[in-house]
């Protein structure tokens, strides 16, 4: 099979094309012949060395077509799975542990169950399980035009909440305002005053942050009086060391930095939100817009593109 492959952490280049041996379905496993394959913004840092990860294929989830099955895996050969965290997908073949599969319902396509189920799930744990909106709440959403962003825009407005969000263009604010968005800003010193401005002086109940460093202090400002910080991600960089005492200050306020898989904790947890995505697709609830589609050996570009900031929606690769 070919596969992509990183040997030594580095920039886009560091991701290289070549054959491997095909992957052998251990007890409890399943071989996939894989037909879509999402790029997340956890595949550069792990690329660059900065998260660690089973090298050296990367990745974390795709979908395609069951091709055989190790010792007691419960999920028969041709069904259509997807899975969503764990095990590396930028390859043809990928052995995955059959209680991480989810099947793929029939009006779901290759593309949506390979490229937008990590961001689907993640966004239905940040809303459901971290902090809830309810009808009427307003919230700050960082870049509203990414992946994860579009989604939580619109889950987010189909529930009721006022959002607000941050982008860096006017073809981003253009997507963002489409996604349900109540008011689009500009990332920037006053931003927390505008947010000020737009919630009578009390500030949004709750923030999710996905880029990090740019913005984690514009996230604490913005926030009332027992407000919750998710911050889910750092694209801009890590967020320094925090002395907790400011959080008295600024209001008692909760601070979390949540990852997907102490969401996904158990079998009945993973169809949960799994189909909650796809249920939320069927209905046209969360509309996926692709930022990019590139085949598989052009992984690198895909990189290139989503860490230039260029990208708005969700990065897919396709197997030859
Ligand atoms: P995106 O498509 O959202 O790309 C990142 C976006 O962040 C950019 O498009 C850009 O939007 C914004 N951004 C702001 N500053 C920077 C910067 N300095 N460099 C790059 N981008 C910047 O990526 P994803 O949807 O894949 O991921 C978004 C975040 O969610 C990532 O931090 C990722 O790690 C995190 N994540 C966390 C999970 C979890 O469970 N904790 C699971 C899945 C994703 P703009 O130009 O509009 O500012």
């Amino acid at each position: 099979m070919h596969a992509v492959v990183v040997t030594e952490p580095g920039g886009p280049d560091a991701l290289r094309y070549r054959r491997m041996p095909d992957p052998v379905p251990g007890p409890g496993e399943v071989l996939v012949r894989t037909r879509a394959i999402g790029v997340n913004y956890r595949d550069v840092y792990v690329r660059r060395g900065e998260y660690p990860a089973e090298l050296p294929v990367p990745g974390l989830e795709g979908a395609g077509e069951v091709v055989a099955a190790g010792e007691g895996a419960e999920v028969a050969v041709g069904n259509r799975v997807a899975w969503a965290y764990g095990r590396a997908g930028y390859a043809e073949l990928v052995a995955v542990p059959a209680d991480q599969c989810v099947p793929v319902p029939d009006g779901i396509d290759w593309q949506v169950a390979g490229g937008a189920l990590l961001q689907g799930m993640t966004a239905h744990y940040l809303l459901e399980s971290v902090y809830r909106p309810t009808p009427g709440d307003a919230i700050l959403i960082h870049a509203g035009a990414g992946g994860m962003g579009q989604l939580l825009v619109q889950w987010a407005a189909a529930r009721g909440a006022k959002v607000i969000t941050t982008v860096s263009t006017d073809e981003k604010e253009k997507l963002a305002r489409e996604a349900g968005a109540w008011h689009v800003l500009r990332y920037g010193d006053d931003l927390a005053d505008r947010i000020r401005e737009l919630t009578g002086g009390e500030g949004v109940s709750a923030v999710y942050d996905g880029v990090g460093a740019a913005t984690f202090e514009s996230s604490l400002a913005a926030l009332r009086p027992r407000g919750t910080l998710a911050l889910f991600g750092s694209a801009s960089g890590r967020v320094p060391p925090f002395d907790l005492q400011r959080l008295a200050e600024l209001g008692s306020l909760f601070v979390t930095r949540p990852v997907l898989p102490h969401f996904v904790r158990t079998r009945a947890e993973v169809l949960w939100r799994a189909n909650e995505v796809f249920s939320a697709i069927s209905e046209d609830i969360l509309r996926i817009r692709f930022g990019g589609t590139y085949a598989l050996r052009d992984a690198a570009q895909a990189h290139r593109a989503i860490e230039s900031r260029a990208t708005a929606g969700s990065l897919v690769l396709l197997p030859a």
